[in-house]
């Protein structure tokens, strides 16, 4: 009897931790499948995002390309349709970016890199992207200024993709902050690290979502704000700064705005190679370059067409 008093016990005790393992089991699933739910969220609201994002910009062409047929083409004043032309090059630009944008995040889930390190004087390339977006922020009466301790830092980058990281907190900077506002880009140096940081004076981020501004399609509700987007811009930005092993962060305060800080290690290559940079073929490039990543915001060349 006792043996078998025994036996059961143990049997029951068995069980006992066979149901504890069981529980931790399903609530690893659960957790697995919630988060399922909240990406499969983010994919649905991205793809709607998505939908609009391309509806807005081809309509538009559609319609401005109408208008040139209603009106017809005028060779002896081209000024009269310069203005639908710009409407609708604008407006593949805007095409062009989320095209680019798209096909950037399937790259860097492949793992798949066309471009090659060179050694790039950083201090100058930031404030060369800083300059070249003035004119945007001069429409919204918004200051840009660029501070920099230091007249060089040389490093290994991937140019094209330094430039995105930058215009990308350029263009939301712009975006988000008020008429009258202020921007402030600041290079920098620590122990073995450049630190490029983007300031703005606009509404900032809550504090419940800044752990999440850098995920894949995620967006701040910013219906209030008319600042759609497709919620993968930060998200390239923080793997285009990882693809340089470098980290990215944000300090923002609601209502008293935001800072962006990438950090990136300071690693020039053996062979010095050109700075890139600096050739008129990239000048040229950059200018295409914020034409396409400023291409939702009011264009500074439509303005003075329009007024003419
Ligand atoms: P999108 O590609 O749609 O522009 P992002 O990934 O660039 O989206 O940004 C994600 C969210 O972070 C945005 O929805 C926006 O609300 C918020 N955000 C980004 N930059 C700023 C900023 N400088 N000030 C306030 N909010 C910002």
């Amino acid at each position: 009897m006792l043996k078998m008093n025994a036996e059961v016990k143990n049997i029951l005790k068995l069980q006992e931790e066979k149901i504890k393992s069981l529980e931790k089991e399903i609530k690893k699933l659960s957790e697995l499948n919630s988060n399922l739910i909240r990406k499969n969220k983010y994919k649905t609201e991205f793809f709607s995002n998505i939908s609009h994002e391309l509806k807005t910009p081809i309509s538009i062409i559609l319609g401005a390309i109408q208008l040139i047929e209603r009106k017809g083409l005028n060779p002896e004043d081209g000024r009269r349709n310069i203005k639908e032309l710009n409407i609708i090059k604008v407006n593949c630009y805007r095409l062009l970016r989320l095209v680019n944008n798209i096909l950037d995040m399937t790259r860097i889930d492949s793992g798949y890199v066309r471009d090659k390190l060179s050694n790039c004087n950083i201090v100058y390339l930031v404030e060369e992207i800083t300059q070249s977006t003035v004119p945007y922020a001069e429409q919204k009466n918004i200051t840009v200024e660029f501070d920099t301790e230091c007249e060089e830092i040389i490093t290994a980058v991937y140019v094209d993709k330094i430039e995105r990281i930058i215009l990308n907190l350029l263009s939301n900077a712009i975006k988000f902050t008020p008429e009258g506002g202020r921007i402030t880009v600041r290079v920098s140096k620590k122990d073995k690290k450049a630190l490029i940081s983007v300031k703005d004076t606009g509404p900032g981020i809550p504090r419940n979502v800044q752990k999440d501004i850098f995920k894949r399609f995620y967006q701040v509700g910013t219906d209030s704000l008319n600042c759609k987007g497709s919620g993968i811009g930060l998200s390239l930005v923080k793997s285009f700064v990882e693809l340089h092993k470098g980290s990215i962060k944000v300090i923002s305060k609601e209502n008293k705005g935001s800072e962006f800080i990438v950090e990136l290690p300071i690693k020039p290559l053996q062979e010095n190679k050109k700075d890139s940079a600096h050739t008129k073929n990239e000048y040229s490039r950059i200018v295409e370059a914020i034409n396409i990543e400023f291409s939702d915001m009011y264009s500074p060349s439509y303005a003075s067409t329009e007024s003419s």
